[in-house]
């Protein structure tokens, strides 16, 4: 018989953190740096652990470029050509780190992506590779046992996604990124959570329930830097932005979407934002302010200073569109 797992599980839109007494005094005491020592590759990372992510409209060179600065990841997206890369390193050696493979396939489940993360670890002993997703604590423990570093966390969460839709599959990213950093940590692996960020209370949640790192697709769209086309229409701008299983992606680069299977993305026009520098600052403003809140001097304290409540609404609808 089919069965029923009754514990509740949450989103980052049910619940908030609770402020706690602080000694800090301002944002600005407030460190977001943090250090890693990863398990399998012995590699040791230090950054805002932010990762743009590896979609064509987000990871794309000019992001990376921009990112770095603020001492923040890009997964540079698998469509460059090797010509472009070859011209991007010859201008811009201080964004590149070639030090982390991501290996990043819808369905971590399957038997096969396990032997293939195994495959890549034994040919690449010591770079750190970042495998998933998955959104299972056993799921984790297999992916970092067979050579994985960090595993990306979320299965349907993503704000260009359709696959709960179409699949009926999913975990709440809240849950699933706090027992997948449970279960990571325990074998002193990281975790990525991947998808379901709206607002920069989202990627300080994520980080309050264990996320080692925060990976953002949607929050980066629409920017000078983000790929997709840009639209005008009665004299606003608009930028294309896509799931990397849309249809209009698998037009792109797979002349289409195969017959047996359906896409799992969809296309919006994001309103054009401008340079993403100053998103970044609001991002980063935004989680030195939930430190504060919280009394966490460095990001590395902040999920041992959370304490989540559960709520039934998170802001005051009246002058938004966030019902
Ligand atoms: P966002 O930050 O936009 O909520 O989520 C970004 C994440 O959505 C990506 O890092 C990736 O894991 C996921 N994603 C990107 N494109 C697609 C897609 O076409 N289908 C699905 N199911 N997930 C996608």
């Amino acid at each position: 018989m089919p069965h029923i797992d009754n514990d509740v599980k949450l989103d980052f839109k049910d619940v908030l953190l609770r402020p706690k007494r602080s000694t800090l005094k301002s944002r600005s005491e407030v460190d977001l740096t943090r250090s890693f020592s990863f398990r399998n590759s012995k590699q040791v990372y230090t950054g805002i652990p932010i990762i743009a992510a590896n979609m064509d409209t987000v990871g794309t060179f000019e992001m990376a470029k921009v990112l770095c600065k603020f001492s923040l990841f890009t997964a540079v997206h698998k469509h460059y050509s090797l010509e472009q890369w070859k011209e991007f390193a010859t201008q811009n050696s201080a964004c590149l780190e070639v030090k982390y493979i991501c290996l990043d396939v819808a369905n971590g489940y399957s038997e096969h992506f396990v032997e293939c993360v195994k495959d890549v670890r034994k040919r690449f002993p010591q770079h750190t590779i970042m495998a998933g997703n998955v959104v299972t604590g056993e799921m984790v423990e297999e992916l970092i046992l067979s050579g994985a570093d960090i595993i990306k966390v979320g299965i349907g969460p993503g704000s260009v996604c359709t696959t709960r839709k179409k699949t009926g599959v999913g975990y709440p990213q809240l849950s699933a990124v706090m027992e997948c950093a449970d279960a990571a940590h325990g074998l002193k692996g990281h975790i990525i959570s991947d998808g379901g960020c709206s607002c920069p209370g989202d990627v300080a949640k994520a980080f309050g329930a264990g996320a080692d790192f925060v990976m953002l697709g949607g929050m980066l769209a629409g920017h000078s830097e983000s790929g997709g086309e840009l639209i005008e229409r009665d004299g606003k701008k608009y930028k294309l932005f896509y799931g990397m299983s849309s249809e209009m992606a698998m037009k792109k680069y797979a002349g289409g979407v195969a017959e047996y299977r359906a896409s799992e993305g969809k296309t919006v026009e994001v309103p054009f934002k401008g340079d993403v520098e100053h998103t970044i600052r609001d991002i980063l403003g935004g989680i030195r302010s939930t430190c504060t809140y919280v009394g966490a001097a460095k990001l590395k304290e902040l999920s041992r200073r959370t304490t989540f409540i559960r709520v039934t609404q998170q802001v005051n609808p009246i002058f938004s569109d966030d019902k």
